[in-house]
């Protein structure tokens, strides 16, 4: 049996987690917008910086050669993470958005004709969804999207009819950002292979949350922010399966993503290098690979079982509130509760809590449609990470307790 995890001991590597704010304790239930980063993380950030810092690849000097190391081994790293073939399939990003909108631009760009069929979810964050919005107006291509219940679950009685000959890429998420919903994303993946089409998986809310493995899993791109896993902002990483990868054309160009240049044209260097121009973020890349040696310490089950456990008690706990009304479907989830509550703006609930020291967010959650689709202006959301803890959640129910007389 694996030792039993000392959540107590890993909440302290997290300091931030005993600030104040509003003069009260911190609760920061932000974890879907951004996780807090442990010493190990900050650590070897400094660690590079003090001792490695050079450009990497074309340097032919010791420090450069020792920052080329760190920066294609935290690419091994990350490949090991998702389960990729190999590091060649992984390339370093800003972070989810800026993954899929490579995917747009070089596949879409490339492989998109007028009349082709880009399937998404009425649930996708406006990052997976602008992107095919701005190569479908360049390309004709039209999108179409795969309904959501009242629960929050995907219409799938209706996938396999969506799924018809025009359809090029089905892009979803794997977690809602919003409603918490887990989607099957296995199942789903074989099913649009099986129509033919490839598959886009958004894993920004899941990477860092639970076990994953893209060739298990069966899709051929997967996108993903660091930051929301313990790593650096403005990194992050996109796989995509080799023989696509080795297919598409650059979308950046410049410095590092070439092989010989003239004035008039130039050849390009093998994926993954093609894909990454100028100096990328080097520093964020061995934070990222930090990050995840963080969390494959925890382990990413033990991760997802605390999370699931806190989420069902947090929904319990707010089950009872009156006028409160929770959003997403009531079984499995991700770490995600989403809530409205009748006479309140999902702005003034979030600044209500915030003036007790409980850290929410409040809005769209870059949803607009999803939140059209519920009638909503918005909601309010608490998100959870594997450092919050069940007095917490208590303490949210005893704050948004309150709100609910405020508000009354
Ligand atoms: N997809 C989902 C499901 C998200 O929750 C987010 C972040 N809220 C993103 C994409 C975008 O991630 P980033 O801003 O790190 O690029």
């Amino acid at each position: 049996m694996p030792a039993k995890t000392d959540w107590a001991r890993i909440r302290d590597d997290f300091p931030i987690l005993q600030e104040c704010a509003h003069g009260q304790p911190l609760i920061y239930f932000d974890n879907a917008a951004t996780t807090q980063k442990p010493p190990a993380v900050l650590d070897a950030l400094r660690r590079y910086y003090e001792h490695d810092n050079a450009n990497v690849h074309r340097g032919l000097h010791e420090l450069s050669t020792r920052a080329t190391e760190a920066y294609e081994g935290a690419r091994e790293r990350v490949a090991e993470y998702v389960g990729a073939a190999s590091a060649s399939e992984i390339v370093f990003t800003r972070g989810t958005t800026e993954s899929i909108n490579l995917v747009a631009q070089s596949w879409g760009g490339g492989f998109l004709h007028r009349g082709d069929v880009i399937l998404l979810t009425e649930m996708e964050h406006h990052s997976n969804l602008v992107p095919w919005q701005l190569i479908a107006a360049r390309t004709g291509a039209r999108l179409r999207f795969v309904p959501v219940n009242d629960d929050g679950t995907l219409a799938l009685d209706q996938l396999d009819a969506l799924l018809t000959g025009e359809v090029k890429l089905f892009a979803f998420t794997h977690v809602s950002n919003s409603l918490g919903t887990i989607n099957p994303a296995r199942e789903l993946c074989a099913r649009a292979r099986a129509a033919g089409v490839l598959t886009l998986l958004d894993a920004a809310q899941s990477a860092g949350h639970m076990p994953l493995d893209v060739r298990q899993i069966g899709c051929d791109f997967l996108a993903f922010s660091g930051h929301k896993m313990c790593g650096p902002t403005g990194i992050g990483a996109l796989y995509a399966r080799s023989e696509i990868l080795e297919q598409m054309p650059p979308w950046h160009g410049g410095g590092e993503m070439i092989t010989s240049v003239t004035l008039e044209q130039s050849s390009y260097k093998k994926p993954p290098h093609r894909f990454e121009a100028g100096t990328p973020n080097i520093a964020g890349a061995i934070g990222l690979a930090a990050a995840i040696e963080y969390i494959e310490g925890i382990g990413r089950e033990a991760i997802f079982q605390h999370d699931s456990q806190l989420t069902s008690y947090a929904m319990q706990c707010l089950a009872d509130i009156p006028g409160m009304r929770l959003l997403g479907p009531a079984g499995e989830r991700g770490a995600i509760v989403g809530f409205v509550r009748e006479n309140a703006h999902p702005h003034d609930l979030t600044t209500f809590a915030d003036q007790h020291g409980l850290a929410l967010r409040g809005g769209h959650h870059c949803n607009q449609p999803l939140m059209r689709r519920f009638g909503l202006p918005g909601s309010t959301r608490a998100s959870f990470y594997f450092y919050n803890t069940r007095e917490e959640v208590e303490r949210m129910a005893d704050i948004l307790r309150k709100a609910a007389r405020f508000f009354a």
